[in-house]
């Protein structure tokens, strides 16, 4: 079997390829990197976003985390225009720069590169150019293009690039519901509504166990680590499907199409799955619970584990009415979780000297009272930055050791120790202050998570066996075995 691109990375992108190009923080691109593909290109295939073209023949072979310039493509060869560019120009002609990029979030180029990428970069013929260098020989970058990463594909590069089909489960909520559910390589997992695959992803990763797909020599089902998945919306079913395919996942995630409310947890081949983590991201997942008792027949539980529960709803009052259900099944430790997820902006707020405390003043004063608080500041600033010169050319002179009124200098060493002194306060004070805010536009709320466990079930088979290994009636009479 082949092996997942999400489990094996290669150290470069190679061809046919899952790979994700990053183009701003906010804004992510998956693509299959292609020598074969013929997009009308004399480069072959190319992949179009508003920061330039970007041949796959310029990809393929570079180590991940690279960072890539645009190229010029040539769309004249063939006499007319490659499929790309005719999409690109009717996107332009909407206003829309950028044909093959679905979520246009963000359109500034990260202000966190460097102006001018020297990164290593391939030339078209294959080669490494300039070790590592920019390829001068290429044709100049046109205005308005620029650059880009390539990431190789990971669960969180997917759930930011991933095609919605449905609100997602985004990495800050999937990261600390794996860890509460104790999803680890080897444990099998349910979840439904699988939806766009966003959790199905992460929840692979977490179970997979380290065989490269080849399941053969493993006994047990759950031991190879399992996500058994469902959705009983036909269309998402195929989309997620092609999915897991493309990915090499099938080995891991089996998707079944079902509705878990009413039909349960049987699998394609009418046989239960057996597990012991359960992930319900459903409308009324209080309606499946049902379907997830130890007495149910056909119960898809491990009945010789305890198992982890996890819903995931938006309004208190879902959450309201799946604890009532799941109190009233038997479960215990049942508790709700609200992952707030803030993004803390943090930089340098530059108040510096005279002009730049102006900008510094105008840019960020809240009140003309501020405004002019600052500008007293800036301008004390400044006088004591003229006091130290003075300083430091006293310093050179010659050494005086007492002024007219008989007070004593500071030694020459005293006041060259002073005037460093200073210039370190002033140089911080140039980088400005270091402030934080929360960026306001991430919604905080995603849903609330509730989290509850079914203890294994106990019964006289259980404690015979187990007394059979732990004497307990002789321990209690203080001669064990
Ligand atoms: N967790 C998914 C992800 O991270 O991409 C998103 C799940 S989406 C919010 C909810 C999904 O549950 C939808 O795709 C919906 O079709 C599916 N669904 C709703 N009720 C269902 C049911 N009774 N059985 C199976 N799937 C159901």
């Amino acid at each position: 079997a082949r092996p997942s691109p999400f489990f094996h990375t290669a150290p470069t992108a190679t061809a046919d390829s899952l790979a994700i190009l990053h183009l701003t923080r906010d804004n992510l691109l998956p693509i299959k990197l292609q020598t074969t593909a013929d997009d009308g290109y004399a480069e072959g295939a190319v992949t179009n976003t508003r920061f330039g073209s970007f041949p796959h023949s310029t990809l393929i072979g570079l180590e991940w985390g690279s960072q890539v310039r645009a190229s010029k493509v040539d769309t004249g060869t063939r006499g007319r225009k490659g499929k790309n560019a005719k999409k690109q120009e009717a996107a332009e002609d909407n206003g829309v720069a950028e044909q093959s990029n679905r979520k246009r979030k963000s359109d500034e180029q990260p202000e966190d590169t460097p102006a001018s990428p020297t990164k290593k970069f391939k030339s078209s013929n294959g080669e490494k150019a300039n070790g590592g260098k920019i390829d001068t020989a290429r044709p100049p970058i046109e205005a308005g293009s620029g650059f880009i990463h390539i990431l190789p594909p990971t669960p969180e590069a997917w759930t930011a690039s991933l095609d919605h089909r449905t609100q997602v489960v985004y990495t800050p909520d999937y990261s600390y519901i794996l860890q509460r559910l104790r999803a680890r390589p080897g444990s099998a997992v349910i979840e439904a509504g699988a939806g766009s695959g966003s959790f199905t992803h992460a929840a692979a990763r977490a179970v997979f166990n380290g065989y490269p797909g080849d399941s053969s020599k493993l006994s047990k089902r759950q031991s190879q680590g399992k996500v058994y998945s469902y959705e009983f919306h036909e269309p998402r079913v195929q989309t997620l499907r092609d999915e897991i395919r493309d990915h090499a996942l099938e080995g891991i995630v089996e998707l079944t199409h079902r509705d878990v409310c009413n039909e349960g947890f049987i699998l394609q081949d009418n046989t239960p799955p057996s597990v012991d983590a359960i992930f319900l991201d459903l409308p009324a997942p209080w309606q499946a619970l049902k379907h997830l008792s130890r007495s149910t027949p056909n119960s898809p539980l491990n009945p010789h584990s305890a198992v982890h529960l996890c819903t995931f709803s938006p309004c208190i009052e879902q959450v309201m009415a799946t604890v009532s259900a799941l109190r009233k099944a038997g479960w215990t430790e049942i508790n709700m979780i609200e992952v707030q997820h803030k993004r803390i902006d943090v930089r340098r707020e530059r108040v510096g000297l005279k002009e730049e405390g102006l900008r510094g003043v105008n840019a960020s004063a809240a009140s003309v009272d501020e405004a002019i608080g600052r500008l007293r500041e800036v301008e004390t600033k400044l006088s004591d930055f003229n006091a130290s010169r003075a300083v430091t050319n006293s310093a050179n002179r010659e050494e005086i050791t007492t002024n007219t009124s008989g007070q004593k200098h500071p030694s020459k060493q005293e006041r060259l120790d002073r005037i460093k002194r200073e210039a370190e306060e002033r140089k911080l004070y140039k980088e400005g202050n270091l402030v934080h805010r929360t960026v306001p536009e991430v919604k905080t709320h995603t849903s609330y998570l509730v989290f509850a466990v079914l203890p294994r079930d106990w019964n006289e088979d259980d404690e015979k066996r187990c007394g059979e290994q732990y004497p307990v009636d002789d321990i209690m009479r203080g001669t064990p075995k």
